[in-house]
Formats: C-alpha cells, structure tokens, sequence
C-alpha cells in the first residue's frame, strides 16, 4: 500500500539557504519548504524578489522567512544566524549558495571585480561555514556551492574559477575538522546552470556554444540542480562527508 502524500512531510528541521531571492537559491527554498523543512531566505538587495518566493512557499502552506544580510560580512553571517535561531530555536543545515560571477582575462581585471568576487565567493562561504560550525545541531550538514568550471579552465574565468576552488578546499578540510560532531560538509558543483548568473556578460554565441558543450546538450536548470541539492540535505545523503558532487550534464 502507497502512503497518501500531502505534499507537506513533518520535519522540525531548519534550513538557512543564503541568496535565496533568484536563480537556484530560491528554487531550493520553495522545494525544501514544499518538502516540510523551515527555510530561512536569504539575500543581499533583492528584497521583492525575496519576499516574492517567501509568498510562494507561504501560499503553498509552507513555512519560511526572509532576511537581507551581506554574506561577506562577518555580521552579516551572524545576524543571519539570529534571527534563524530567534525564529525557529536552531539551525540544522547551511546551504552557502550565496555567490557572484564575471568574466575578464586575469590581465584586464579591475581590482573591485577581484574583491567582489573574493569577498563573496570565498569569504562568505568560509563565514557561513564558520558559523554554522559553532551553531549546528548534532547531525546537521553544510552544504556549499562550488562549480563544474574548475574542471574546464575556462578562459576569463580565472578568478570565479579560483574562488570555486578555494570553497572545495575548505570544504574537504572542514569535513575532517568537523569529525565526532555528526556533521557533514559537501559541495554541489553544478555546470552551466540558466539562472541570472549564468547569462550575465555572455553573448548568445558563447551561451550557446557552452548550452552544447555537454552530452546532454543543452543548459542545466535551476531545478536540475534543486534534485541534487534537496538530496544533499536531506537524510539519504547522510553517508556522504567531504565530497564535490558534480552536477553538469557530463560537460567535465
Ligand atoms: P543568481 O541567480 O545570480 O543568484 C545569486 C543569489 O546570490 C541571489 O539571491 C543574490 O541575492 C545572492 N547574493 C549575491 N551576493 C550576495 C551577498 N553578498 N550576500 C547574500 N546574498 C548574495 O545565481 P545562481 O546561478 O543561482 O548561483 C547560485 C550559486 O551557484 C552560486 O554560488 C554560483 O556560483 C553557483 N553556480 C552557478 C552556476 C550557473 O551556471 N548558474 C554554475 C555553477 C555554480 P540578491 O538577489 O539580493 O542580489
């Protein structure tokens, strides 16, 4: 006999995804809320867009909440954690999927583009999982955003690319430091993904040429990715500790 679903599994579970507002942050949070987790939206300036997908889950009889805070702030980290904390009691999984992108030849770059990309790739993720590190519940999991591209050496990439390789190194390194505290770290490194991000500063020729690049031949969605992410979070990963899941349509 087959369970009836309502849609809406029981789990007391808390899950703070940073820069939920677009792309594959905010499909994962209307996902995980559909599945009966507490989501805590974050974003950075988005904040209609942000209370647009709190809407959704809310709609769907979901349960969330939005908060605007700067990844790359150490304060920014910390507030987000309060209010998690202050609104449901504690915090089981991090999502750091907050992150930045753009293209230059490593020449021609400017140092603001450097800063941004560092200040928000590496060093949010490494606040986020730093937190997470003291404030997690026993059997909780990080969950961190890195990319297929280290595996491509894309030109004009160098600095996105580097920054994605950093979040892989810490996320190895904090697995192990992590040990006897049931916690996993893991990283989800998606391909070419058609979110806001992705289309940014690219000409259609080049969108289309990467579209093509993988067997699969064609773009990844933000809810090809959501699959892989919502399998990390929930209990069917629990064995997986100090991985990079590479999720890319075979592009690397
Ligand atoms: P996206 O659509 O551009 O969304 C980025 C999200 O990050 C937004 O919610 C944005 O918030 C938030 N954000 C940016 N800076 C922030 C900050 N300082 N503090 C808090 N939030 C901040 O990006 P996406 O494509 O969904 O990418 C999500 C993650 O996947 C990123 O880490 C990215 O590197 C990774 N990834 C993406 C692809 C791809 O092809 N799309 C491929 C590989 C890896 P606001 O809306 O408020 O600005």
């Amino acid at each position: 006999m087959q369970a009836v679903q309502s849609g809406q599994s029981q789990t007391n579970k808390v899950v703070v995804i940073t820069g939920a507002s677009r792309g594959i942050g905010a499909e994962l949070a209307v996902k995980l809320a559909g599945q009966g987790y507490q989501v805590v939206i974050n974003y950075a300036s988005a904040a209609q867009q942000a209370e647009a997908v709190l809407a959704q889950i809310k709609g769907a009889g979901g349960v969330a909440a939005a908060f605007q805070a700067d990844v790359s702030q150490v304060a920014g980290i910390k507030a987000l954690f309060d209010f998690a904390e202050q609104t449901y009691g504690h915090v089981d999984v991090l999502v750091n999927n907050a992150g930045v992108f753009s293209v230059s030849p490593i020449q021609a770059l400017d140092d603001a583009a450097i800063d941004r990309l560092i200040d928000i790739n590496i060093k949010g993720t490494l606040y986020g999982m730093r937190e997470a590190a003291k404030r997690l519940q026993q059997g909780g999991k990080i969950i961190n955003l890195s990319s297929s591209v280290i595996g491509m050496n894309l030109e004009g990439y160098g600095v996105y690319t580097a920054t994605k390789a950093a979040v892989e190194s810490l996320t190895r390194i904090m697995a192990k430091e992590l040990r006897s505290r049931d916690i996993t770290v893991n990283a989800v490194a998606p391909g070419p993904t058609a979110t806001e991000l992705f289309f940014q500063g690219k000409s259609d020729e080049l969108v289309q040429r990467l579209a093509k690049a993988s067997p699969l031949e064609r773009l990844g969605t933000p809810e090809d990715i959501v699959k892989v992410l919502a399998f990390m979070v929930g209990e069917d990963s629990n064995w997986i500790n100090a991985q990079v899941i590479r999720a890319n349509g075979g592009i690397v």
